[in-house]
C-alpha cells in the first residue's frame, strides 16, 4: 500500500519514455507517435486509464490504477531515441523546379515520392500556393476578372488597348463610387516586361482594398477612385527569363522598343509614331484626370521622382520640377513606410531624383507631369528584376503600408470647381508655382496636389486672359489625408 499524489505530468516527461503507444497518442503529436510506433514495430497493451478511454473499452474496476501499481515491475530505464520527425536521417529537402506556372497537386506529390528512398510511409504537408510560379498573362487576367466578378458593383474591368501581339492592356477600377470629386489614382506595373514583381503586388493591393474590413481602408476606398494596370508590357513578360536579375531580355515590347523612352517629352515631338502600348497609355492618361500615379519597376530599391530628364539645362545635379516639395514629400513617405527602403545605402532616405540617378528622355513619369495634372513617381521594388522565387508574399508585406499611404495621399492639396469655365480652357494658378498650372475638366472640376502645412494663394484665369477669379487664401492642415480642401472659383 502506498500514498501519493501526482502533481504534474508533462508531454515531455512522457515523450522520454517509449513504453505505451496508446498513452502517447493521447497527448500532442498523435500521428508522430503512431508513426514511431509503427516504424519500431512497437506493441501496446491496454491496461491503464488512458488506454481504455482511447480504445473505448469499459474498465473492469475503478480507475485501473491499483492494478497498474500492483503489476509494476522493477524499473528499467527506457531507451532514449528521438522522434522520427526529428531524426536528421529522415529529413530531406526536396527541390522541385516548377517550369509551369501552375503545377498540378498530384504531379507534385508524385514528384516528391520519386525522390524519396523510403516511400512506404511518408507524411508531408505541402502548401501548393507557396511553390507556384508567377502568374502568366492569362492567369493574371483570370484572377483580376474573378476579383471583379466577386465585386461586380464596386469594380469595373476595362481594356485601354492591345499590345503589339494583341494581348489586352486591362485595368481594374474600384472605389470612389458616386463621388463627383473623388481623386483618381492609377498604378501601372510591368512596363518593362522583365520587371515582374509589381504584377501580382497590384493584385494583392486590389484584393486588400476591396476585401478589408478595416475602417481606414473602407474610408479611403469610399473617397478615392483607383485604377490598377498590372501589366503594360505583356509581350515583354512572355519573353522574359525567370531568374534573370539583370539584363534586358523581355524589357522591350515586341517591336524591341523601351516603352519608358517612348513617351513624348518636353521637346513636344508628337509627330513620332508611338508604340501601341505607349499610345494606348498616353491616351488613357490624357483622357482621365488622374491626380496621382505610381509606375512599378524592378532593378533597385528606391522611389524616383521627376524630372527624369534635364529639360531646362539645370546646372544643379537635380532636375527639379515646380512641385519638387510635393514629390520629395510623397517619395519620402513611401520610403519611410516601406519595410526597409529608407535604410538604403545607395540612395539617401531611399529616394532619388530621376535625372540625378540617370537621365531618361521619353519617360512616362515626366509625360504625366508635363502634359497633365497627374503626379507620377517611379517605384523600384526589388533589386532583382525577375527573381527565381516569386517574392509576392514578402513584397506585399513590405509594401502594404507604403502603398496604402501613397494612394491615400491623393487627398493632399486642393480640389474644387471653377464657375463660368469653358471646359479645359482655364488655368488654376498657385502663386509661387506659376510655371505649373492645373487645368479643369469639362465640368470645371480641378485637383491640385500641394504640400501640407503651408499657406497658398490660388486663383483661376482663362487661357486667353479675359476672365479671372478672385484669389483664395488657403492654409492646408490635412496631415491625415482627409478630403482635400474644397475651393470654388468664379470667373468674371
Ligand atoms: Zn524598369
Amino acid at each position: 500500500m502506498c500514498h501519493g499524489k501526482v502533481l504534474d505530468i508533462t508531454y515531455h516527461d512522457l515523450a522520454k519514455r517509449k513504453e505505451s503507444v496508446l498513452m502517447f497518442m493521447a497527448f500532442k503529436k498523435t500521428p508522430d507517435h503512431l508513426l514511431d510506433a509503427a516504424y519500431h514495430r512497437q506493441k501496446g497493451t491496454i491496461n491503464g486509464v488512458s488506454e481504455c478511454i482511447i480504445m473505448g473499452i469499459p474498465m473492469a474496476l475503478g480507475t485501473g490504477l491499483m492494478k497498474l501499481l500492483h503489476r509494476s515491475r522493477p524499473f528499467k530505464a527506457p531507451l532514449k531515441r528521438p522522434l522520427l520527425f526529428k531524426t536528421k536521417r529522415f529529413q530531406r529537402d526536396v527541390v522541385i523546379n516548377c517550369d509551369d506556372d501552375i503545377i498540378n497537386k498530384q504531379t507534385l506529390i508524385n514528384s516528391v515520392m520519386n525522390r524519396l528512398e523510403f516511400p512506404s510511409f511518408v507524411f508531408f504537408i505541402v502548401s501548393v500556393s507557396t511553390i507556384n510560379g508567377y502568374w502568366s498573362n492569362e492567369e493574371l487576367l483570370r484572377r483580376f476578372n474573378a476579383l471583379h466578378r466577386q465585386f461586380p458593383r464596386q469594380s469595373k474591368l476595362y481594356t485601354i488597348g492591345n499590345s503589339v501581339q494583341g494581348r489586352p492592356l486591362f485595368v481594374l477600377q474600384f472605389g470612389g463610387q458616386g463621388r463627383k470629386f473623388a481623386p483618381k489614382v492609377k498604378l501601372v506595373a510591368n512596363m518593362h516586361g522583365n520587371e515582374v514583381t509589381g504584377r501580382e503586388l497590384l493584385f494583392d493591393f486590389a484584393t486588400y482594398m476591396l476585401t478589408s474590413e478595416r475602417s481606414r481602408v473602407k474610408d479611403v476606398l469610399r473617397r478615392t477612385q483607383i485604377h490598377v494596370m498590372p501589366t503594360m508590357n505583356p509581350d515583354g513578360f512572355v519573353s522574359a527569363q525567370r531568374g534573370q536579375c539583370d539584363g534586358v531580355v523581355g524589357r522591350f515590347n515586341a517591336n524591341g522598343v523601351d516603352l519608358n523612352r517612348d513617351f513624348p517629352g518636353l521637346d513636344g515631338n508628337w509627330s513620332r509614331r508611338l508604340q501601341p502600348e505607349t499610345s494606348s497609355v498616353a491616351r488613357w492618361i490624357l483622357e482621365n484626370k488622374f491626380v496621382l500615379s505610381m509606375n512599378f519597376h524592378c532593378g533597385a530599391l528606391v522611389v524616383n521622382y521627376p524630372y527624369d530628364a534635364y529639360y531646362f539645362g539645370e546646372a544643379h545635379p537635380i532636375a527639379s520640377s515646380p512641385d519638387h516639395d510635393v514629390f520629395v514629400s510623397l517619395a519620402s513617405a513611401y520610403a519611410r513606410r516601406h519595410f526597409n527602403m529608407s535604410y538604403s545605402v545607395e540612395f539617401e532616405g531611399g529616394i532619388t531624383n530621376g535625372a540625378r540617378w540617370y537621365p531618361v528622355n521619353g519617360g512616362m513619369q515626366d509625360f504625366n507631369y508635363l502634359y497633365t495634372d497627374c503626379f507620377e513617381l517611379t517605384l523600384e521594388l526589388t533589386t532583382c528584376k525577375y527573381p527565381q522565387q516569386d517574392p509576392r508574399r514578402l513584397e506585399w508585406r513590405m509594401n502594404k503600408e507604403a502603398l496604402f499611404g501613397f494612394v491615400a495621399s491623393a487627398h493632399m492639396g486642393v480640389k474644387g470647381v471653377v464657375i463660368g469655365a469653358n471646359g479645359a480652357s482655364v488655368d488654376i494658378v498657385v502663386v509661387g508655382k506659376e510655371t505649373k498650372n492645373a487645368t479643369c475638366d469639362a465640368f470645371g472640376r480641378f485637383w491640385r496636389l500641394l504640400e501640407h502645412g503651408r499657406r497658398y494663394k490660388i486663383y483661376a484665369v482663362s487661357k486667353d486672359g479675359a476672365k479671372r477669379s478672385e484669389s483664395v487664401n488657403v492654409h492646408l492642415r490635412n496631415r491625415r489625408n482627409k478630403d482635400a480642401k474644397f475651393i470654388k472659383l468664379v470667373l468674371r
